[in-house]
């Protein structure tokens, strides 16, 4: 096997002299003020190793990529009946689109696009106040990544629930189709806040390292059967990079969900999870350098999931 660490510094030194880094989301105005020089890269392997790269240690908005911990956590609740709320198929429309909930009677297309991830959140409140949903999801990240400093940056929840029209257009909508069983605010304050969570790449690469190792954690407990891994990595290979999910799975070949904040969480199974973050988004709001950074790992390492 190729040299891994020395694959990992060789592309963070590129990555930090590149400028084609693409524009941070400036509809969140907290994220806006993020140095869009940062790269971060870390790989936690199934044998229990974690090499880093970069900025792996420097904290960031782990935004859409606390959609992949919100599905793990509401699938073990509720079982395959969160399907009867939610679809398992691309959208191919950005992360924030209405359209399609017209057409499909309020049932959103995946639960990686923001809708299907209030109808998630909505999930996670059953028989909770908010501040107890948004608290178990939060212990469950630090369990899977078997860190308990990892927080939520409330100013960051803060500056999206101000801001975050879109989404409450989008919980509105569904709530008049009965696709949520609370008020859309309540559900809303709990996705904010999960899309708030603040990590590390190397935090996150353990947090997702289950997904890798046949659904055990990085505490080496069992978090989910290795079918139900299985299950959310095929998601996240389909669906986790909204409308750009077809060319990232093209250009990458390894199942991987991004958030507006920069970082990507990818999972390459049997192998181990990688973390990446750097702040500038392409026109699809994933990872510009990013995804550029897996592209070369998954090649260097023959990691694409469609064979060396
Ligand atoms: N919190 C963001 C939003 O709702 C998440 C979007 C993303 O990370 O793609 O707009």
């Amino acid at each position: 096997m190729p040299d891994l660490q020395g694959v990992l510094d060789e592309i963070a030194a590129e990555m930090s002299v590149r400028t084609d880094r693409g524009e941070v989301a400036a509809y969140i105005p907290q994220l806006a003020r993020i140095d869009p020089a940062k790269f971060g890269i870390a790989v936690a392997l199934v044998d229990g190793r974690v090499l880093t790269a970069g900025d792996a240690e420097e904290s960031f908005s782990i935004q859409s990529v606390s959609k992949v911990f919100t599905l793990t956590l509401a699938l073990g609740k509720v079982g395959d009946a969160l399907w009867r709320r939610v679809g398992r198929e691309p959208s191919g429309n950005p992360f924030n689109s209405i359209v399609q909930l017209e057409h499909e009677a309020g049932v959103p297309r995946n639960p990686f696009i923001n809708p299907g991830a209030i109808v998630v959140a909505d999930m996670l409140l059953a028989g909770h106040q908010p501040r107890e949903a948004i608290g178990e999801i939060l212990r469950f990240v630090q369990f899977l990544a078997d860190d308990d400093g990892i927080v939520i940056d409330h100013q960051v929840a803060a500056s999206e629930r101000a801001t975050g029209y879109r989404n409450v257009a989008l919980a509105n909508y569904m709530k008049s189709f009965g696709n949520l069983d609370h008020a859309p605010e309540l559900a809303l304050g709990v996705y904010f806040h999960h899309c708030a969570i603040a990590m590390n790449c190397r935090q996150l690469a353990l947090a997702g390292r289950f997904l890798a190792d046949r659904g055990r954690g990085a505490g080496g407990h069992s978090v989910v059967s290795a079918e139900r891994a299985r299950r959310i990595s095929a998601l996240m290979l389909t669906c986790g990079h909204y409308d750009g999910s077809g060319d990232f799975a093209f250009r990458v070949g390894i199942p991987a969900k991004s958030g507006v904040g920069g970082g990507i969480l990818g999972t390459v199974p049997g192998v181990g999870s990688v973390a990446v973050w750097s702040p500038g988004l392409n026109a699809h709001g994933n990872s510009r350098l990013g995804t550029l950074a897996l592209e070369k790992l998954a090649r260097a390492m023959n990691w694409s999931v469609f064979g060396a």
